[in-house]
């Protein structure tokens, strides 16, 4: 087998070699706090609100309480999406947000979700007021992304990193 760069392009061509990818993926210090990876497409699916990855469950969820590992849902959309170009792109999407994302729901999922017992509020809340949503936790990740690559973890391609600012609002 070859490095997990050469799998990573062969599974961009080839769905059927995608799950062998994910399954050479190392997740590093995040691995603690995901339960697996999961490729396939979404249970709802929908193509104009559907992202490359997605941790279930979602940050509102009953489920969600301190130390539940969530699973990460890798979409096929994360193996063609035009601004993921390369395997630390890919990586930083996994690992430096999705993966962030599952660690602040093992740790401290109230800080989510501001209380565990509004998941209606939490909702409405979502649903009425995007920039409030992304404030409270969608920009940390973006933000752990964009300081993966300046201390040189990862190198973005620039499409990547104009796609983090574009959904940062910035
Ligand atoms: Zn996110």
């Amino acid at each position: 087998m070859g490095s997990l760069k050469q799998l990573y392009y062969e599974a961009k061509e080839n769905p059927r070699l995608r799950r062998t990818f994910l399954a050479q993926v190392d997740l590093q210090e995040r691995g603690p706090y995901v339960r697996k990876v999961v490729y396939g497409l979404p249970q709802t699916y929908r193509t104009d609100e559907c992202t490359p990855m997605a941790v279930d469950p979602h940050p509102f969820s009953e489920e969600n309480c301190p130390g539940y590992q969530a699973k990460i849902i890798v979409h096929p959309l994360a193996f063609y999406e035009d601004y993921i170009v390369t395997l630390d792109d890919f990586l930083s999407i996994l690992i430096d947000h999705e993966g962030f994302h599952a660690r602040e729901y093992f740790l401290t999922p109230q800080k989510i979700s501001l209380n565990a017992f509004c998941l209606e509020e939490g909702r409405a809340l979502m649903s009425v007021d995007r920039h409030y949503w992304r404030d409270v936790f969608e920009n940390r990740a973006y933000h752990n992304q964009l300081e993966q690559h300046r201390i040189g973890r990862r190198k973005l391609s620039s499409a990547m990193i104009d796609s983090i600012h574009e959904n940062m609002g910035s």
